[in-house]
């Protein structure tokens, strides 16, 4: 059976990575879209989720592509109504928000699913395999980017419950908690906050681990010139690195793989599954460390940031 979707937000990775994965899944059909100002040719638009949920019964999956700030009320909508829900990372502005959405998936006995997006990069599967039978040394985590290259007048990014540097950062914690095969947990956090913005710019992060490794994370988004999405990682067999976000794998100095974008491809095969099995997937894990760091979290006060 076809799935009848609807997608939500029209924005950057709406159209950058939505769209294309639903029109290239057979499981799925786009049947409307939901936005306040755009449109997708060929498609049923509504202007708010309201509209979609009183005029479209028959859709029963609602994928919701917008920042975290607005997600909650817009997943309680679509459960309450009885729809089965895909979130983008991160799940939601809080934990609270994310259990309350899984509770509520409960009781409407529908699927909910929250996206962690690299964890579905070609090369995380290998790395896990890899790890599973070593002892990890040391593991290292830089995630460097310009924020003026990828998120160009995004303001939501730096209010409150858009998380800042952790907007990419929650995707290395997403693939750390993949890979491991252990639970790690937050020992330590510094993060720099500009003096005009409510989230910040950059971050360190100090994991205890039961091996005692060293297991640090860098995040920053003032990186200028080449950019890093890499996880370095010593063994008792030799080192591993993971780059450009999950799609490179090189091991003791050798490429071992160089994957495909395929990671919202990839999404969506995974919530065809829960819905064939009637299951949710709410992996807040990643979310955690991030709630942690803002709790632990010493707090540095830098440069103003402006566009
Ligand atoms: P975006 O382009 O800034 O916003 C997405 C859309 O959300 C907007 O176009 C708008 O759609 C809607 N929206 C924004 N503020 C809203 C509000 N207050 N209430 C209701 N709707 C609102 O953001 P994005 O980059 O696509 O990111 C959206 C989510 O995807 C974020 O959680 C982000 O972490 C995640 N993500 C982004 C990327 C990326 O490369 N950008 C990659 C992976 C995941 P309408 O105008 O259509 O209403």
């Amino acid at each position: 059976m076809v799935e009848k979707l609807a997608l939500v937000g029209i924005g950057k990775i709406a159209r950058d990575q939505h769209i294309p994965a639903i029109s290239d899944n057979p499981e799925f059909s786009l049947e409307a879209v939901v936005s306040r100002n755009a449109t997708v040719d060929g498609v049923q638009h509504f202007k708010t989720v309201d509209e979609l949920l009183e005029a479209r019964p028959d859709i029963t999956t609602v994928s919701l592509a917008i920042p975290p700030q607005p997600r909650f009320d817009y997943a309680a909508k679509a459960l309450n109504a009885g729809r089965n829900v895909m979130l983008e990372k991160p799940p939601g502005q809080s934990l609270a928000e994310c259990f309350t959405l899984e509770t509520l998936a409960r009781e409407q006995g529908v699927s909910i699913f929250a996206t962690w997006h690299s964890r579905y990069a070609d090369c995380v599967p290998d790395l896990r395999e890899w790890l599973s039978s070593r002892t990890i040394k040391k593991l290292e985590i830089v995630w460097k980017e310009d924020v003026r290259k990828w998120h160009p007048g995004q303001e939501w990014i730096w209010e409150p419950g858009g998380m800042g540097v952790f907007d990419p950062g929650i995707n290395a914690l997403s693939i750390l908690t993949e890979i491991l095969p252990f639970p790690v947990h937050l020992k330590s956090a510094k993060l720099e906050f500009p003096e005009n913005r409510a989230t910040p710019i950059a971050a360190s992060l100090d994991f205890a681990n039961p091996v005692n490794a060293q297991m640090r994370a860098e995040f920053d988004w003032r990186q200028e010139g080449p950019q890093s999405w890499d996880i370095v990682i010593d063994t008792d067999d030799g080192a591993a690195t993971l780059s450009h976000g999950g799609a490179l794998l090189t091991i003791g100095g050798q490429q071992i793989k160089q994957g495909q974008d395929n990671e919202y491809a990839n999404l969506y095969a995974r919530m065809a599954s829960l819905l064939k099995s009637g299951k949710s997937d709410m992996d807040m894990s990643p979310l955690i460390h991030v709630c942690d760091a803002f709790s632990l979290g010493e707090r540095l006060v830098t440069d103003p940031f402006h566009y």
